[in-house]
């Protein structure tokens, strides 16, 4: 339902900076309405993932309890508001999704995979194991597995991206790309915010308006990788995209 991103500068101590842009954005994405809340970041090697049922608040308890926290050592969040479609509104069908044998990467996702049960038994199949009820969680593990393939996780999404039907906004952080967001959309939106130092994503301005006023649309079939200081679109084909249109957002 909503989505946010984040990709900032390596800190030399532990910082709540990524969670932080991460709850203020799905703050301000509450309007569109969601049943449950989550984000994910990358610490020390780590893909850590909270995320409950329920309002922001309960996000915000589990954050404050002693398994979770705000601070991280990494650079990256990424964060969901759920308003379900495959699976009940629980904590385990909550986003983030971890996927991978190693639980290596997260994914958050808007929309849905209508290929998802095809994709689900073909990875389970290759011993991939599935938490949850959702169609979203095949995507996480189908980026994972390509990701082994690859090493490269812009190629990783653009080759799971390119196999799944339906409509998605898809964002991954992958525990070996600890400076990355990498997303990508088709039939579901997705804007990039340009901060100085910093760079965001979200599926509306919303998600980051907080933090800058300077966006880039990203268009229909892309994946576009964002790491504090840099932000690069190609599209599903793999070709390089250098139109993307910017613009200042109008806000009151
Ligand atoms: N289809 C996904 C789910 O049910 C995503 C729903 C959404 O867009 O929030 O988990």
């Amino acid at each position: 339902c909503g989505i946010v991103g984040y990709a900032g500068p390596k800190a030399s101590a532990p910082s709540s900076r990524p969670v932080d842009v991460a709850l203020q954005g799905l703050a301000r994405l509450e309007y569109r309405g969601y049943d449950s809340a989550g984000v994910a970041v990358v610490d020390d090697d780590a893909v850590r993932v909270t995320k409950r049922a329920g309002k922001l608040a309960n996000l915000r308890e589990a954050l404050a309890e002693s398994s979770g926290s705000t601070e991280t050592t990494g650079r990256v969040a990424i964060a969901h508001t759920r308003w379900a479609t495959h699976g009940g509104p629980t904590d385990t069908n909550a986003h983030p999704h971890l996927g991978g044998h190693d639980h290596e990467l997260a994914v958050v996702h808007n929309g849905i995979i209508e290929n998802f049960a095809t994709l689900r038994a073909d990875l389970e199949a290759d011993g991939f194991r599935f938490a949850s009820e959702t169609d979203s969680e095949a995507a996480a593990h189908l980026v994972a597995r390509e990701m082994t393939q690859t090493g490269d996780l812009t190629e990783a999404m653009r080759r799971a991206a390119a196999s799944l039907e339906g409509a998605f906004t898809l964002l991954a952080v992958h525990r070996d790309a600890p400076d990355t967001v990498v997303a990508a959309r088709r039939n579901s939106p997705l804007v990039v915010g340009l901060g100085d130092g910093e760079n965001f994503l979200g599926s509306d301005v919303a998600a980051f308006v907080d933090s800058t006023k300077e966006a880039l649309e990203v268009g229909q079939d892309q994946v576009v990788t964002v790491t504090a200081d840099d932000v690069r679109i190609i599209g599903f084909d793999g070709a390089e995209v250098t139109d993307a249109a910017r613009y200042t957002i109008e806000w009151d």
